[in-house]
């Protein structure tokens, strides 16, 4: 893709091509420049304004007379090349901008767009959706959201748009997808009209995995993704497009939002005003069963939880727990010292019945966990981390956002390389913060860490792709399946992430002699005068350097070494430098036997060397471990063990029983249609991985986990 983008006080440019043209504007002022049929590639680094310029014009001056391209590559940290004729217009542009004066602006955003949304059949799978666009006669271009916040990469869910209908003045105006953009939608507003009609509906009945483009209704809740009931005009940045959005529930039913201004009238609901990239950020939730509970009463900014579940049973949390949240909130203030939050709302779904994920937004986070969550303890323990990342994420992913992730709409493509820090350091303090909280035990906390570590220390594919991979292939890796994913990796930058910060945190104790730690750097990085939502973008570089302002270091090299390289120690690091060792025995890990029990599965990645469903489904295999040199792969299913028929406790006997015998443990198992018997020659039986304090060195971890109120 061609951009061209420049950091700091920065103007940024539309996607380009030779046949639309290109628009620059400031992200500051707003203003832009001409359009150009030509081309700009951008591959480098970004750059400060200042230092734009002055390669600019001196790379103009020695450009002049060049035939074709010229390069701007000085330093090395950028290399743009542009055609000649595109050069003058953007220095033309970078001139004025640099002495203040105005230039040429772009025709202003079109007026409110009306949204109306019916929810009213949302438990048949189906939802209508009206809006009403300010237009001026000539050509048109919608977009339909495609690279949605929060979930890194091109998944707006456009299959299931229907009945797509455009009209102006009762007239219907024909429209065509295009060719190349397929998220967009050419028509021809004719002469007179000035508001056009789009009717469009929202298909409802996707399966229930997935993130917010899976299932998202039930008889009893919905949750309303305004991306995916909208269009908006191409051409301005969705923070200048301002929508008046309104709902339509289903009779009796309850809401939640962090959208402003709600008033109620029956059961249709009106909010104020707001920008496009606001009320994308601010879904709805609503159901027939529904609680509210103030987390912060009386006090500002507002904290609120809003339950929708499938049954009345389902909202019972227990006080204790809802003290845990309160305690979550308390937590935040002492870790980061500022919010950039009105008010923030927990937008909680309980339900078997619809995809299970958490998703960041600024002032609320939608959390879709099982029906019994706030009940049933198994179920709680399984999500107890999940309301503190997206929590979390309020700070680190919305207010400090990677520029990379900070596009002008939903259109340009996200870049994904600093999600070890979006999602990582949201891990590592979302886990931190989890257990502060006291929604988890330290006891608890050092298992859940005893397994995170053994899983990737022997994590082969840590061989052969580097952390930094993950990241920067993360669009299709969180599409990638459980099979193999220990050889191919899977969205490794959030778990191994964790470990990275942990090593982070260690070091900077370490280094200050406990002076100086993340939470030093969460106050730094996350701080500033707080209130109104804001965006700040940062780069690898400003990681570094707010390390660095903490304690002097190459934290480039620390980084790079464990971002860059393969199979680096961080995972042993990480718990040895915490002040702990990992250990194995037979003892069940409880944090792993919980999930376990959820999935309703067998984790032997430690012993045998799969994964096993309840049913004998193999999921996962490692590679070079017992079962794969045995001749088992995924997707094969275990029907007998040693003669018997399989169950998942007929296989730990099995895997017990052959410490004391030579005998290789004998698995029936169906590949497809045809049935073998594959001898798994192992005999070291259970293996569980544990936190084994070392006395000879300073329990960090111990510190990190505890409450900063006390
Ligand atoms: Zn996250």
């Amino acid at each position: 893709m061609a951009f061209i983008k420049v950091h700091g006080d920065c103007y940024r440019g539309d996607r380009v091509s030779p046949a639309q043209g290109y628009v620059c504007y400031d992200e500051l002022n707003g203003v832009c420049y001409p359009r150009d049929g030509e081309e700009i590639h951008y591959r480098g680094l970004s750059v400060r304004l200042e230092e734009f310029q002055a390669h600019l014009f001196d790379s103009l001056r020695r450009a002049d007379n060049s035939s074709d391209f010229t390069s701007l590559s000085e330093t090395g940290r950028m290399f743009v090349m542009l055609r000649k004729s595109v050069f003058a217009a953007i220095v033309l542009g970078a001139a004025i901008l640099a002495v203040g004066m105005p230039v040429k602006a772009q025709s202003p955003a079109p007026g409110p767009i009306h949204l109306s949304v019916d929810l009213t059949q949302a438990p048949q799978k189906i939802l209508h959706a009206h809006m009403e666009f300010p237009v001026q006669p000539g050509p048109l271009t919608l977009y339909y959201p495609e690279w949605i916040p929060g979930e890194h990469m091109p998944d707006g869910p456009i299959i299931n748009v229907a009945g797509l209908t455009f009209s102006a003045g009762g007239q219907t105006i024909p429209w065509r997808r295009d060719l190349v953009d397929m998220f967009a939608f050419h028509l021809d507003i004719p002469q007179g009209a000035n508001l056009l009609d789009v009717h469009l509906d929202f298909l409802l009945s996707a399966p229930a995995f997935g993130f917010s483009a899976g299932k998202s209704a039930t008889a009893n809740v919905d949750i309303l993704s305004w991306n995916q009931v909208l269009l908006y005009p191409k051409g301005y940045p969705v923070r200048e497009l301002t929508f008046v959005p309104s709902v339509r529930l289903p009779a009796g039913w309850k809401f939640g939002t962090a959208l402003p201004g709600a008033e109620q009238n029956g059961d249709t609901i009106e909010f104020s005003p707001v920008t496009l990239d606001t009320l994308v950020d601010s879904p709805v939730i609503a159901g027939r069963y529904f609680r509210v509970i103030q987390l912060t009463p009386g006090a500002n900014p507002p904290h609120e939880m809003d339950i929708a579940a499938d049954s009345a049973a389902a909202l019972a949390m227990p006080p204790d727990m809802e003290m845990h949240f309160h305690q979550l909130v308390a937590e935040t203030g002492a870790l980061f010292g500022s919010r950039h939050y009105r008010d923030y709302h927990f937008l909680v779904t309980l339900s078997d019945d619809v995809a299970h994920f958490g998703l960041e937004h600024h002032e609320s986070s939608d959390d879709r966990v099982s029906e019994r969550s706030l009940i049933d303890e198994a179920a709680r323990i399984y999500f107890d981390g999940l309301l503190p990342h997206e929590f979390v994420h309020s700070w680190n992913g919305k207010y400090r956002r990677p520029e990379g992730l900070a596009t002008p709409d939903y259109h340009q493509p996200m870049r994904d390389d600093l999600l070890w820090v979006y999602e990582g350091l949201t891990e590592y303090l979302g886990e931190v913060l989890t257990t502060r909280s006291g929604l988890r035990t330290p006891e608890m906390s050092r298992e859940a860490l005893a397994q995170l570590a053994a899983t990737f220390d022997r994590r082969p594919g840590r061989d052969w792709r580097p952390l930094q991979d993950t990241a920067d292939a993360a669009v299709f890796l969180y599409d990638a399946g459980l099979d193999w994913s220990n050889w191919r990796r899977s969205t490794d930058f959030y778990q191994e992430g964790e470990l990275l910060w942990l090593d982070v945190d260690t070091t900077l104790r370490r280094l200050t002699n406990d002076k100086k730690s993340i939470n030093d750097f969460c106050h730094i990085f996350y701080g500033g005068p707080g209130g109104e939502p804001a965006l700040k973008t940062y780069t690898f570089d400003d990681i570094v350097a707010t390390l660095n302002g903490l304690a002097p270091y190459d934290w480039a090299g620390f980084l790079g070494t464990r971002l860059h390289s393969t199979a680096p120690k961080t995972p042993m690091e990480a718990v040895e430098n915490g002040g702990w060792k990992v250990v194995y025995n037979e003892q069940p890990n409880p944090y792993s036997d919980n999930a376990d029990t959820v999935k309703k599965q067998l984790n032997l990645d430690l012993s045998i060397g799969f994964i096993v469903s309840a049913d004998g489904s193999i999921a996962d295999v490692i590679l070079g471990g017992p079962s794969y040199n045995a001749g088992i792969g995924p997707g094969m299913k275990i029907t007998a063990v040693n003669g018997q028929q399989f169950s998942l406790d007929a296989l730990k006997e099995a895997i017990d029983a052959a410490k004391s015998t030579a005998m290789p443990i004998q698995l029936l198992v169906a590949n497809g249609t045809q049935y073998q018997t594959y001898s798994v020659d192992y005999h070291v039986g259970l293996r569980y991985p544990h936190l084994e304090r070392d006395n000879g060195r300073r329990d960090f971890l111990s510190e990190i986990l505890r409450s900063l109120g006390e």
